[in-house]
């Protein structure tokens, strides 16, 4: 189960991702020589300089967006901080993805498919960065749903009050909290997890959730270094969900000095 976790969380595939990235980076070759062929012309009116211009410009950003394509592809199969992979998960997070959203819809592709192959690439990212931290500013961050739909204990406020009965995953994930003195947390939302974030203030997070939850938890606490755990829905989302807890104790061991 641990090395089924560790495998999980240290050497997700991503493939889709790295796929659309590739299409993204043709399509943007495309259009910027159109973007340069078209006032090409009338440019060349204004100063016959222009053009060439126009085309450095575009040559340069094409340029840019290429090393930064290649370098997340290569950091993604080595596992290991490549080349600046903090920077490239921003570039990831706030540019790529709602491209490849954009393309991966235009190409029939499911959002949920799209989320959790970024999910994968975020997590692998996170991975390969050396970013240690103490398990103290370290948070595990939960959706309310893990917890057994018939237990009417309130843990939301502090999960704390879980009897520890065993009905539910709350038990054993309070227990590795407990053993790595790490902090826990659960989150009826993303207005709930955004307040926890700003009031425990971790230098890094463990997140457990569904694709749409993940990802733009992920979005949202950038540059937080998060790794994203998908939650299991035997029963139907939101409802009685579960979560490898090999794969939490790993993502956390992976944050930790050890
Ligand atoms: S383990 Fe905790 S949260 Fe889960 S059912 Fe028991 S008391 Fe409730």
């Amino acid at each position: 189960m641990g090395e089924r976790g560790l495998r999980k969380v240290r050497r997700p595939q991503g493939g889709l991702f790295l796929q659309l990235l590739v299409l993204t980076c043709l399509i943007l070759l495309v259009v910027s020589f159109v973007l340069w062929y078209i006032p090409y012309l009338g440019l060349s009116n204004i100063h016959p300089k222009l053009p060439l211009l126009l085309a450095i410009m575009l040559g340069i950003a094409m340029l840019l967006i290429f090393i930064g394509a290649g370098s997340l592809i290569i950091t993604t199969y080595r596992g290991r901080d490549f080349f600046l992979s903090r920077k490239l998960r921003g570039i990831v997070i706030e540019v790529l993805f709602p491209l490849m959203v954009f393309w991966g819809r235009v190409m029939g592709i499911s959002k949920e498919k799209i989320q959790r192959s970024f999910i994968e690439i975020n997590n692998q990212l996170v991975l390969s960065n050396t970013h240690k931290t103490k398990p103290t500013s370290l948070l595990l961050l939960l959706p309310q749903c893990i917890q057994d739909f018939d237990c009417d204990i309130k843990i939301t406020g502090d999960i704390q009050n879980c009897r520890r009965c065993g009905n539910c995953e709350i038990k054993d994930l309070v227990e590795i909290s407990d053993t790595y003195n790490v902090k826990i947390a659960v989150a009826t939302g993303g207005t709930l997890a955004r307040r926890i974030i700003v009031k425990i203030r971790p230098e890094a997070i463990v997140a457990v959730a569904c694709e749409l939850d993940l990802t733009s938890g992920i979005q949202d606490t950038y540059p937080i270094p998060v790794i994203g755990v998908l939650n299991q829905r035997p029963n139907g989302p939101c409802y009685n969900t579960m979560v490898d807890i090999a794969e939490v104790k790993e993502a956390l061991l992976s944050f930790m000095e050890r």
